[in-house]
């Protein structure tokens, strides 16, 4: 799409190249989701490539992942073998969209574009991430829990010109634990109106739920041991408001895809067939 109101395209090298931030500034990472709709407020783009920020990293503390990774590359990409919970990453690719997109999209430009239907969003989340975001002024960087970073559908605490630089799995989180990833759409290419992710630790039989596409922004559940299908229904009955200005029977989306409580409802069974299928071997659809 020709976007019109742009008149201005940045590559700069490092932020300080981008320090006097302006409203009208855009930040643009794969850029496929920014052609594809009119920004009219956008006047200049401020292109990521040439930041050098798409590294994998694999360290003795976790994984860290830069925030122009191409979602292709986690395909690629050769993780240590005891590292299973990789497997919600290459989930959250292929459950994203055909390859035409992550081959180009990034990781980074999932997150910020902070959609409902986001697939990194509740993996990051059941794998306890952190983000690091970076300041155009220069000032120190700081770090926000996963699911604390989206607020609303496409509303996150960045502040303008800030910018997610990375992301980071602590390796408690990305070593040992089973995960799985259930979706819902109302139809096969249509946006997700639930989506769960389920960690599981075989060990300490702890379990964490990364929940999206049913809820306004992303949510945690987590068990100190696996839950009963009762222990289920009542979290997400009791799942609770992220702030005063958010009403409890406002968490949930309700439009013409699909009611909130018919959203909450995928959302504990979704979370029960995953939990099903780490603990049984055993794909949930088959009891649910
Ligand atoms: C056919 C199709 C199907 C799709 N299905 C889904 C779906 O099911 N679920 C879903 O969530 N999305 C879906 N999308 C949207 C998809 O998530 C985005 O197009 C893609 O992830 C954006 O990545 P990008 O790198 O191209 O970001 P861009 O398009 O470059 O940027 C997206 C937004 O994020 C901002 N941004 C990007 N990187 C950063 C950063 N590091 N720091 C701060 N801001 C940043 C940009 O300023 C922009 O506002 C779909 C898109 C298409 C075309």
């Amino acid at each position: 799409m020709d976007l019109y109101s742009v008149e201005t395209y940045l590559r700069p090298k490092s932020l300080t190249e981008v320090s006097d931030w302006q409203p009208d500034w855009n930040w643009l990472a794969g850029g496929t989701w920014i052609f594809n709709e009119v920004q009219p407020q956008v006047k200049t783009l401020v292109d990521m490539q040439q930041l050098n920020w798409s590294e994998i990293e694999v360290t003795p503390q976790g994984l860290s992942i830069g925030a122009t990774c191409i979602q292709n590359d986690l395909l690629d990409f050769s993780f240590p073998a005891p590292w299973t919970a990789t497997k919600a990453l290459k989930d959250a690719v292929r459950e994203l969209a055909s390859f035409k997109l992550s081959h180009a999209a990034t990781v980074g430009g999932n997150i910020c574009l902070a959609l409902s239907a986001s697939t990194f969003a509740p993996a990051m989340v059941a794998l306890n991430a952190s983000y690091e975001i970076w300041r155009p002024n220069n000032s120190e960087p700081y770090f926000v829990e996963a699911v604390d970073f989206q607020t609303a559908p496409q509303q996150t605490i960045l502040q303008p010109g800030e910018v997610l630089r990375r992301i980071k799995i602590p390796i408690w989180n990305i070593a040992q634990w089973q995960t799985s990833f259930k979706r819902m759409a109302v139809c096969t290419a249509g946006y997700a109106i639930a989506i769960v992710v389920t960690a599981y630790h075989p060990q300490t039989q702890q379990v964490r739920f990364g929940i999206s596409g049913s809820v306004k922004s992303p949510r945690l559940i987590e068990f100190d041991t696996v839950p009963t299908p009762e222990q289920i229904v009542e979290a997400v009955r009791a799942m609770r408001s992220k702030s005063f200005r958010e009403m409890p029977r406002h968490i949930y989306l309700e439009d013409e895809q699909g009611s909130a409580e018919y959203r909450r409802h995928l959302t504990q069974v979704l979370m029960q067939r995953g939990i099903t299928e780490l603990t049984t071997g055993i794909n949930g659809k088959r009891r649910y």
